[in-house]
């Protein structure tokens, strides 16, 4: 077990956080800021330790100074205040002298913001390339390191990996909550444990198909991951998304031969067809040579809602079609609120996959919304991750039967 906040002494320390704070920002303004309500926990709980607390985060693609313009994290400092109700201070360079007197001068209790730790990319990566000579720099403003950024855990950043090196750490609320949520619900689930796995690219998601398929009872397929099965099962997909690398296909044969009895296919699709040089939209189990497969259909949702029924958990990754699009989100909305009707035990995981889930009206509908993309497809493939093996283990004190 990872050593928590609460294992270590962090009572009137400085101390380091590292927080995700990668927010999304529209027109310059924050337009969803769960993120940082969900670091308020760990926040909070320093606070009241008389922690002086001195918060590091990342925010956008960062490449060129012109990035710099529009990704200060300058703009997390109102909201944080607001959320707070205090005061907080802001560094506008994170390895300044004067950011380091700032660090020194804090009282039990304040709060300072520094910079986008992104900013250190430009020009040398020193962010994104691990950079021990940086992280020992950036270590210097504090004493103690904790890191609350799930989303990142499986960068080996800097300010994610480099840091904990030189300080005593641990990991926050939030980290310590999103593993138990991995571990006891996806790596050790109740069953029957259905798998709903969607979206576009089945070369991403084969490692998390790969180290499900033992686990679960059902594997329920779609998007251009289903494309790829059935395509290498011999059936048309058309002209639809899916892979054409020879090894991988090979693979999913080989997957499906296996666990044959665990895979469930789509049993119709809404596809694009151009007919009379116009757009035609239908639902169909009839695919033809230039058809693009875009949504499930129909009879799939059935079929799908009947498994998530008899299902006492489900893991879902993936949107089940192209969701942006309006003529092609049904499926998607139709298997959300089928899971949300079911009252099961329900995990949803992946950038697109929640974007989608706030988007289309599911907001705040379900507890256990993971909040890594990568980092929690790569937990459940690898059962490990850079970010958490950074962090020390928890002393386990043995007991001597003397
Ligand atoms: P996540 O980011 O949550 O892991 P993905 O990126 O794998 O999820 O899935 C979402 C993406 O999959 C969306 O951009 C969506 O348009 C795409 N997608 C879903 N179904 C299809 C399909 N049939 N053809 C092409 N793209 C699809
Ligand atoms: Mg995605």
């Amino acid at each position: 077990m990872k050593q928590t906040i609460t294992d270590i002494n962090i009572d009137n320390k400085r101390v380091l956080l590292r927080c995700d704070f990668n927010v999304p920002i529209k027109n310059g303004n924050v337009i969803d800021n769960t993120k940082i309500v969900k670091s308020l926990e760990t926040i909070n709980y320093l606070i009241t330790h008389n922690a002086k607390i001195i918060i590091l985060s990342h925010l956008g693609r960062v490449k060129t100074e012109e990035d710099k313009r529009t990704n200060s994290l300058y703009i997390i400092k109102p909201i944080l205040e607001n959320l707070l109700n205090k005061k907080i201070s802001f560094a506008s360079d994170i390895l300044s002298p004067d950011t380091k007197q700032m660090a020194l001068n804090l009282q039990p209790g304040e709060i300072l913001l520094l910079e986008n730790t992104r900013f250190l990319d430009v020009p040398n990566k020193l962010e994104s390339k691990l950079n021990e000579e940086i992280a020992q720099k950036i270590a210097e403003l504090g004493e103690v390191y904790i890191f609350d950024a799930f989303a990142v855990a499986h960068r080996s950043h800097t300010s994610v990996v480099g840091i904990p090196r030189f300080l005593p750490n641990a990991i926050g609320f939030l980290v310590a909550k999103e593993v138990a949520m991995l571990n006891n619900l996806v790596i050790n689930p109740e069953h029957p444990f259905t798998v709903l796995m969607g979206g576009a690219k089945v070369d991403d998601k084969l490692p998390i198909i790969e180290s499900l398929l033992p686990i679960c009872d059902h594997l329920l397929l779609s998007g251009g991951i289903a494309n790829s099965f059935l395509n290498a099962l011999g059936l048309s997909t058309g002209a639809s998304l899916k892979t054409n690398d020879p090894e991988i296909i090979n693979k999913l044969k080989e997957l499906m031969l296996k666990y044959k009895t665990k895979f469930a296919f789509p049993l119709d699709a809404t596809i694009e067809r151009t007919y009379d040089e116009k757009p035609l939209i239908k639902a169909t189990n009839n695919i033809e040579a230039d058809d693009i497969i875009k949504d499930i259909g129909p009879k799939t949702i059935t079929k799908y809602t009947n498994i998530i029924n008899n299902s006492a958990t489900i893991f879902v990754n993936g949107t089940m079609g192209v969701y942006e699009e309006n003529e092609f989100k049904n499926g998607t909305i139709e298997i959300f609120n089928a899971l949300k009707n079911a009252k099961k035990t329900t995990v949803i995981g992946g950038g697109d996959t929640i974007s989608a889930l706030n988007n289309l009206g599911f907001k705040d509908v379900f507890a256990n919304i993971s909040s890594g993309g990568g980092a929690t497809l790569e937990y459940i493939a690898k059962k490990s991750l850079p970010g958490l093996d950074a962090i020390s283990e928890e002393d386990t004190v043995e007991v001597l039967d003397l």
